[in-house]
């Protein structure tokens, strides 16, 4: 006997990126169009497992595809990492109607995702939802963009500063273990150096980075900092900056979580909207355990196991422009 999807549970997990209100209400709506059922799962697992669970009207998603965060909530759950936190969400899916989830975040929410459906034979589908822009298969996660322009202007705003004051600024840029919000921003904004984990010798990319600032002997220059690339983030680089070179005025600008929030842009709203009514296609087509992304303007499907475990490149071309550009 054929079997049709019914009733779709929808959650947002980890943290939060913009146009996840896009994604959510993409897929409502395009649920609702097929006929399906669409339950809101809120606080992404911890809802599944507290059993925070409410039906979702194309009304309920009015309003939002130009608000950042997310309506659902969201959030870090330890418990859905053990087989009793699963087994209760397991549970109160059950007892929801729920036979099909669409979970929206990055990677440590497709593990997850990916384990659950194994354990209970669930037919779950992914979207990119994560600024980090850290997933393969997709050239672009649901945030990306607006948060690397809110990252340009940022720097395009400190840049009025540094150049009054010859100063040496450090902006620390988020991106867990990946480089492309600090990289990209660099190019954008016209920095003199960034420093990212891809690239090999982090002491290296430093020591260059200082040389850049001297080389130009101009009285000021911006140097992103991926959080990650080295213990202790721009703080750490600063320090080596000021022993190696003590006539330089440093100064340190965390951007943190500035960088999650805003209106989304277009790109990601339309991002978000393309994939989220894909994901219930997806569904349709009785696809499971798969993310759903964009390859050269396309809708791609790529497993869980290849989004999470694989790495994506930063372009050569792209770290060569930063240092042509920034003689
Ligand atoms: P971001 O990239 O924005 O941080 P993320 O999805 O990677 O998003 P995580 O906090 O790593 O964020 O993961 C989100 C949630 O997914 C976790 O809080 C946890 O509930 C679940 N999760 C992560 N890893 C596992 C795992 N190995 N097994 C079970 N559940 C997991």
């Amino acid at each position: 006997m054929e079997y049709k999807v019914q009733c779709i549970g929808v959650l947002t997990s980890g943290g939060d990126s913009p146009a996840m209100n896009a994604a959510i209400r993409a897929v409502t709506r395009a649920a609702i169009y097929n006929g399906i059922k669409v339950m809101g799962i809120y606080r992404g697992y911890q809802g599944l497992i507290d059993g925070d669970i409410r039906e979702l009207t194309s009304h309920d998603v009015s309003g939002i595809i130009q608000r950042g965060g997310t309506i659902l909530k969201s959030a870090r759950c330890a418990e859905f990492r053990n087989p009793e936190g699963r087994k209760k969400a397991y549970d109160n899916m059950q007892k929801a109607g729920i036979d099909a989830l669409i979970v929206i975040g990055g990677d440590g929410t497709f593990t997850g995702a990916r384990q659950f459906a194994q354990e209970f034979n669930v037919p779950i589908v992914g979207l990119p939802g994560t600024i980090d822009n850290d997933l393969w298969g997709t050239d672009a996660t649901i945030g990306y963009d607006t948060s690397l322009n809110t990252i340009m202007d940022c720097i395009d705003k400190l840049r009025d500063t540094a150049t009054s004051h010859e100063r040496v600024f450090l902006v620390e840029v988020m991106g867990r273990d990946a480089g492309f919000l600090t990289l990209n921003a660099a190019i954008a904004a016209g920095s003199e150096a960034a420093i990212i984990p891809e690239r090999a010798s982090v002491l290296e990319q430093i020591e260059e980075a200082i040389g850049q600032g001297r080389r130009k002997s101009k009285n000021s220059s911006i140097v992103l900092v991926q959080e990650h690339a080295i213990e202790g983030g721009a703080q750490a680089v600063a320090k080596i900056f000021e022993e190696a070179h003590p006539e330089y005025n440093t100064r340190v600008t965390i951007l943190g979580h500035l960088q999650r929030g805003g209106s989304p842009t277009a790109q990601d709203r339309i991002l978000a909207s393309r994939l989220g009514i894909a994901a219930v296609t997806a569904l349709l087509e009785e696809q499971r355990s798969i993310m759903v992304g964009i390859k050269n303007d396309d809708i791609v499907y790529v497993p869980f196991s290849k989004a999470i475990k694989q790495q994506k490149d930063i372009k050569d071309d792209k770290w060569t422009a930063m240092h042509i550009l920034s003689i």
